[in-house]
């Protein structure tokens, strides 16, 4: 087996262009995202992506028959590395969660005619998609419960219930809801998806929840999280993606690469957070010499780079995994590689804002914004605590309990280890 930690070189220069394009025109264009409008901003947006297009390197997380490169997880790591330097750029590189676990979702599992209806013009930018699954009164941990149902009336169904939380909710032209159709049944076959599009009676948009993001966002806009309730909507049977009880099934298809693809944004945005920090650090002085000189400030530098150096690495694993063993066998590498990641961001954030001191805290700075910004990371995404129990299930897997432990395993008693070195010295003289 090789150990390999070397980028091919014609992969490696799609990389630098990445590096280039995001550094060199997405960065320094960020200031004007929040200040402009949508329409403002909307023919800059369109010209930035089709360079992107022309370089190959758009909506990269599908597959060859969806028009993607079919990279694998490994190559797309280290894409998301890049593209996470700057927020906004996953926009315009064609990977903008949540359309593009949808659009994973739709190719897995929507038949022909619902692909022409929605999977093909969400790919292609025309129409944006948002899911909601997430309720107010069911934890959103625990998605084996939920309160929305979708019952049969005839031939359509009728889809009841209150959803929150729902990213573009507001803005998008269609909606993939998660509904009980089974209650009764297995814990992972009683809830079905179906695509809702915007308008359809009974779907009511209640309003755009205020979030440490936007604390009073304006309704309709980009990267809202909807409040909706479901009153006897109706949809017909072409709204349903697979069979009844599929929603599991098809929910795991948006998470496993798209959970690597957050995690190495997370790594990608707080290596430029320590980029700031370290900056600071060597510009400004205090108490007679550089902040960088204070090896309290030192000790910021060095966490954080271990830090953001050991996400890392755990991420290329489990993205490595997921390529050689499959997103099922390397479940628990993803989650350590999303919780590693979450809290890694939020703790370098904190270390920059601190290491600015008012300005850090300001929004002159990007930094306090980014902090807002994701503070959703370890509660998104399936919270930290559910991930860390897959990872603490799977190293206790390994384990029975013992009688009389401790075992032999653990040399803790002196007479078994005293027989064992008389044993093999015996042998050790005959050989
Ligand atoms: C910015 C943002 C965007 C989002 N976008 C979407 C979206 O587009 N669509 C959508 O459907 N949802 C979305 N969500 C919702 C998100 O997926 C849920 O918040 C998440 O799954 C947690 O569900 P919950 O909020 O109901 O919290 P709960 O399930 O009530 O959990 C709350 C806390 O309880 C603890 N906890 C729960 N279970 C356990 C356990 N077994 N062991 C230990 N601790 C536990 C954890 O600390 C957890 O954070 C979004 C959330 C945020 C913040």
């Amino acid at each position: 087996m090789a150990w390999d930690f070397e980028t091919e070189p014609e992969f490696q220069e799609k990389l630098d262009w990445m590096r280039r394009f995001i550094d060199e025109t997405l960065i320094p264009l960020e200031p004007m995202v929040e200040e402009r409008s949508a329409e403002d901003w909307a023919p800059l947006k369109r010209w930035l992506q089709q360079q992107v297009k022309e370089q190959g390197l758009w909506a990269c997380h599908l597959d060859p028959e969806l028009g993607g490169p079919g990279y694998g997880q490994m190559k797309l790591a280290l894409m998301h590395e890049l593209i996470g330097r700057s927020p906004y750029s996953m926009e315009i590189f064609g990977n903008q969660a949540p359309d593009s676990g949808n659009m994973e979702l739709l190719a897995s599992g929507a038949n022909e005619e619902q692909k022409q209806r929605w999977l093909w013009p969400n790919l292609e930018g025309s129409k944006r998609s948002a899911f909601a699954l997430t309720e107010p009164f069911a934890a959103g941990a625990d998605p084996t419960r939920l309160n929305t149902t979708a019952t049969r009336d005839g031939d359509d169904w009728v889809i009841d219930g209150h959803k929150w939380f729902c990213t573009n909710g507001s803005f998008a032209d269609f909606i993939i809801v998660m509904a009980e159709t089974n209650p009764e049944g297995r814990p992972y076959q009683h809830a079905s998806m179906f695509v809702v599009d915007q308008g359809t009676p009974g779907m009511n948009i209640v309003r755009d929840i205020p979030t440490m993001h936007h604390v009073d966002p304006e309704f309709g806009r980009l990267g809202n999280h909807a409040e909706i309730r479901f009153e006897a909507c109706r949809v017909g049977p072409e709204h349903l993606i697979g069979s009844p009880g599929d929603g599991f099934v098809l929910a795991q298809k948006r998470l496993g690469g798209g959970r690597l693809h957050h995690a190495m944004r997370f790594i990608g945005l707080a290596q430029r957070a320590l980029d700031i920090l370290c900056e600071r650090a060597v510009s400004r002085e205090s108490h007679g010499r550089p902040l960088a000189k204070h090896q309290m400030i030192q000790d910021f530098v060095a966490t954080s780079k271990m830090e953001i150096e050991g996400a890392r690495l755990i991420t290329f694993q489990a993205a490595w995994k997921m390529d050689k063993i499959g997103g099922r066998a390397a479940r628990a590498d993803i989650s350590m590689a999303k919780a590693c990641a979450s809290k890694m961001l939020l703790a370098v954030l904190d270390r920059a804002i601190q290491v600015c001191g008012a300005l850090g805290y300001s929004g002159d700075l990007p930094l306090e914004g980014w902090y807002r910004t994701h503070r959703f990371a370890p509660i998104g995404d399936g919270p930290d605590e559910i991930h860390k129990i897959v990872v603490a299930r799977a190293e206790l897997g390994r384990f029975q309990p013992v009688e009389g432990w401790p075992s032999e395993h653990i040399p803790t008693r002196h007479e078994p280890a005293r027989r064992l070195f008389e044993e093999l010295l015996v042998q050790a003289k005959g050989a």
